[in-house]
């Protein structure tokens, strides 16, 4: 390429419409035009040694900007001489096979070519010649005349390229060196990308270094698509200073356009090529499970969520309300975040039982109360008071009634009592335990713009009974409490308030459900807690503890045989006697309830499965040992292998098992057992003798959320300035009370004869500390009064107090007792101790009535 070529004076023309060869390109023309064919034809087919001919850039007149005539050199090369020659010719030429008359504009500086290919064809029917050439691009040239020879044209010609020793000459130039030193520096760079794309490492390079660098320009520039002006203006350039900044410039912006067409095409494939892979595997997997005949596709999945839409009888706006929903699930693709929150709250409304309810039956009250009789003992009151309310409800079933509240301690039959309230109505029964919730949105549900949120207890809980009429247990109604995340309590009222209640707005749900046709029963350990608006809305329906008497029939007729069956026990195999109960209620549980009592009689009956499981097996192992042995035996003969010592039970046959069995299979529960199975005994009589062998221990009667209680108070005194110290973790109430008592003994020290009568002080160099045990329970409450006073005065005076005698009662500063509550609990809990003597305030005496006569009778 870089060898000089010897450019003939004249040369064939070749039109090049709208296009520039430039040197050291490569073209394939085909030529089909009478002129081109016959200039091909004679300079170069027909020549012996390979001819040149000129490649002159053409433009259609009406490609030309108006009224610009041709203006050659126009590019900087001012040494240039120009010509206004016969620029604007009429030529005609054949396109398309149609003779056109066009007014053809002839560049003045072309390009010689020589061909590197030549091939001639005949048409077929018309006898036509064409020939494809392949041309590349040599040196410029100038016209200097153009002439007609036959149908094409003849030019004079003049070179424009420089010697070999310009050049060589011109290569000094600093300006060139530093103008080639940037040209190279581009084109690297563009081949590097090239190469990058296309993988062709070091092919290109070669280039690079080989060809000089002003013929590289041309290569280059050739290779981009750039206007019909660009190249013209290249093929102007005739300077090498020109033409390398001009290819300079086109190799920078051919790069510019790559890097910028590649950010987009990343971008773009970032994003295309995740949706498209999603669309690939969901199309796979639709094939997949076609291929399977798994017909559970999503569309099948939302048709059947939409037909438990319809069927779930929702009233009409909800309905339009969930179609909206559904219309939204339906846009979406399964992966989209989203899905399946959607999915999961229109399930919840198809769930949700809008219109389902346990048939109502006609109350029978008397079957309500042999099945309260029956599942319950004693609770006489009680058991009046559910039948009152299940006669209110049989004449008048839309009368809104209060709502019941057990309260009482834990383990009497509270939540029992409502289950069978269920049982006696036919409805279903759930229980919403309300322990511990702090939340509102545990009753209303969370909005279902939170991440994991779901709907409140109320409606998860109609969710699963699936019925709108079920009888619903508000259980521990007072055990919630109200922080910052909303209160409530104040969602229960509008749970009960049957004005507010038809249209009970769970947050998740966010459509109004229906809860008047519910029936709500609460439970409670204690009143006081329960927020005074709820308590309006309810019934309070005290439940005390039991006796023991009560609790021992309790234990024979209901726990016992619940605890039997429970365990898969009868009473042919397992016996609980009387005497055993009472030592249970006795000496292993002191509560008000028979919960406890209950875990025990359980924990028997558990010792007690394994025992007869054991024999069971036994007797079937023993069935089995026999042949299986023998066989073992002869298998290990036959193999020859050493025989070891087999024990074969011999001469005990079935029969003579399964007697000894019946002999033992009735378990009786003695006393050893019991120790064996529940431990040393927890409780005895003589604790509070022994607590209260020094002086300054008294013992009180308190009340808790557990029932009545035994609470004993320590006082003692030390060396110290006379300060009152208190420990266990007591509420003001309590605190307040120990300073009023002390201050009344040291008021009456003297009367007391606590102290010398000149001796005023009782503080005088001593502290003291009263302590209630149990410190880990908080306490609190007024009625700890007379406790604190007894226990000081036994303190200062050396004096012990009565072991059988438990008092309680709240102390004024001048030492009036005045009444405090929950007297049956607690007279109930000293008989538990079995404490004699009950010291109660004056005014308290009505209690007594409710206190079982059984009890008071073994009292003083
Ligand atoms: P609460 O709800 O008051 O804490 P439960 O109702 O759970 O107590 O009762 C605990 C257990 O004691 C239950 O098995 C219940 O049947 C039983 N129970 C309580 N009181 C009686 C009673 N009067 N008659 C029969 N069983 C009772």
């Amino acid at each position: 390429m870089a060898e000089p070529v010897d450019l003939p004076s004249r040369l064939g023309i070749l039109p090049f419409r709208n296009k520039v060869l430039l040197p050291g390109a490569i073209i394939r023309i085909r030529c089909t035009s009478p002129s081109s064919v016959m200039l091909v034809e004679q300079e170069l087919w027909q020549k012996e040694e390979k001819g040149l001919i000129g490649v002159l850039p053409v433009r259609d007149t009406e490609a030309a900007a108006v009224g610009s005539m041709l203006s050659p050199g126009v590019g900087n090369d001012s040494g240039e001489r120009s010509l206004k020659g016969p620029a604007d010719v009429l030529d005609s030429q054949k396109q398309d096979g149609k003779n056109q008359q066009k007014l053809i504009h002839w560049h003045n500086r072309g390009v010689a070519a020589r061909a590197l290919h030549l091939s001639r064809g005949v048409e077929k029917p018309s006898g036509r010649v064409t020939y494809i050439v392949v041309l590349e691009g040599l040196c410029r040239f100038s016209v200097q005349e153009l002439s007609a020879r036959g149908t094409y044209r003849m030019a004079r010609v003049s070179r424009l390229d420089m010697t070999k020793a310009e050049l060589e000459q011109a290569e000094q130039d600093p300006d060139l060196l530093l103008l080639s030193r940037q040209f190279k520096a581009s084109a690297m760079e563009l081949i590097s990308i090239l190469e990058q794309k296309q993988k062709t490492v070091g092919r290109t390079k070669v280039l690079l270094e080989s060809v000089p660098v002003h013929r590289l320009a041309d290569i280059f520039v050739a290779s981009f698509e750039i206007s019909f002006e660009e190249q013209l203006s290249m093929l102007d350039s005739v300077d090498l200073k020109v033409r390398l900044s001009k290819a300079t410039e086109l190799v920078d912006r051919h790069l510019q356009s790559i890097r910028v067409a590649e950010k987009i095409t990343q971008k773009v494939e970032g994003q295309l090529s995740k949706s498209q892979k999603e669309f690939l595997l969901r199309q796979q997997m639709r094939a997949i499970k076609e291929e399977l005949g798994d017909n559970d596709d999503d569309e099948d999945d939302i048709a059947s969520l939409e037909r438990k839409m319809q069927s779930a009888g929702m009233p009409p706006n909800i309905w339009k309300h969930a179609q909206r929903e559904l219309r939204r699930l339906r846009k979406m693709q399964p992966q989209q975040p989203g899905y399946s929150s959607s999915r999961v709250y229109l399930e919840l409304l198809a769930d949700l039982p809008w219109q389902k309810g346990s048939e109502e039956r006609e109350i029978d009250l008397r079957t309500a109360k042999e099945r309260l009789d029956c599942d319950h003992y004693g609770l006489v009151k009680v058991k009046q008071r559910i039948i009152e309310y299940l006669a209110v409800w049989k004449l008048k079933p839309d009368a809104r009634g209060p709502v019941l509240c057990f309260v009482g301690p834990p383990g009497v039959g509270k939540t029992s009592l409502a289950s069978s309230i269920a049982a006696a109505l036919n409805r279903k029964f759930v229980r919403i335990s309300l322990g511990g919730v702090k939340d509102e949105a545990d009753i209303r549900g969370h909005r279902r713009t939170y991440v994991g949120s779901m709907p409140g207890r109320l409606i998860d809980g109609l969710k699963r009974v699936a019925v709108n009429n079920p009888v619903i247990l508000l259980d521990e109604i007072d055990k919630t409490g109200s922080d910052v995340r909303g209160d409530p309590a104040s969602a229960l009222l509008e749970v009960l308030d049957p004005e507010q209640n038809k249209t009970f707005n769970d947050h998740y749900l966010n459509v109004p459900f229906d809860l008047s046709k519910v029936i709500f029963v609460a439970t409670a350990n204690r009143v006081q807690p329960v927020p005074p608006a709820l308590l309006d809305r309810m019934e309070v329906i005290e439940l005390p503890g039991y006796t023991p008497e009560e609790k021992l029939k309790i234990a024979m007729k209901h726990l016992i045989p619940r605890v039997l069956d429970q365990h898969g026990l009868s009473s042919e195999s397992l016996q609980i006697p009387e005497v055993i109960v009472k030592i249970i209620i006795q000496r292993y549980t002191r509560e008000a309830g028979v919960r406890n009592l209950e875990r025990k009689l359980a924990a028997l009956a558990r010792a007690a499965a394994v025992k007869v499981a054991e024999q069971d097996c036994m007797v079937q192992l023993s069935k089995d040992v026999h042949p299986m042995t023998s066989s073992l035996l002869d298998e290990r003969l036959a193999g020859g292998a050493e025989v070891e010592m087999e024990v074969i039970p011999l001469g005990v046959n079935g029969q003579e098992i399964s007697n000894t069995f019946s002999s033992t299979s009735v378990l009786v529960v003695d006393e050893a057992m019991l120790e064996k199975v529940l431990g040393p005994p927890r409780f005895d009589d003589r604790e509070a003798a022994e607590r209260v062998a020094t002086p300054g221990v008294s013992v009180g009667l308190v009340w808790t959320s557990f029932g009545g209680e035994v609470q004993f108070v320590e006082a003692t005194a030390m060396a110290g300035k006379g300060d009152l110290h208190l420990t266990g973790q007591l509420g003001d109430v309590i605190k307040e009370s120990a300073q009023i008592a002390l201050t009344w003994v040291r008021a009456r020290a003297a009367d007391l004869k606590l102290s010398a009568a000149g001796e005023i002080s009782l503080l005088e160099n001593r502290d003291i500390h009263i302590h209630f045990p149990a410190g880990a329970v908080p306490k609190d409450g007024p009625s700890a009064g007379v406790t604190l006073v007894t226990s000081l005065v036994s303190l200062f005076g050396q004096r012990k107090v009565r072991a059988d005698t438990a008092m309680t009662g709240e102390m004024t500063l001048r030492g009036l007792v005045l009444p405090v509550g929950g007297i049956k609990d607690k007279v109930l809990a000293a008989h538990r101790c079995g404490i004699k003597r009950v010291i109660l305030p004056e005014r308290n005496l009505k209690d007594l009535a409710e206190v079982p006569s059984a009890i008071l009778a073994g009292m003083e």
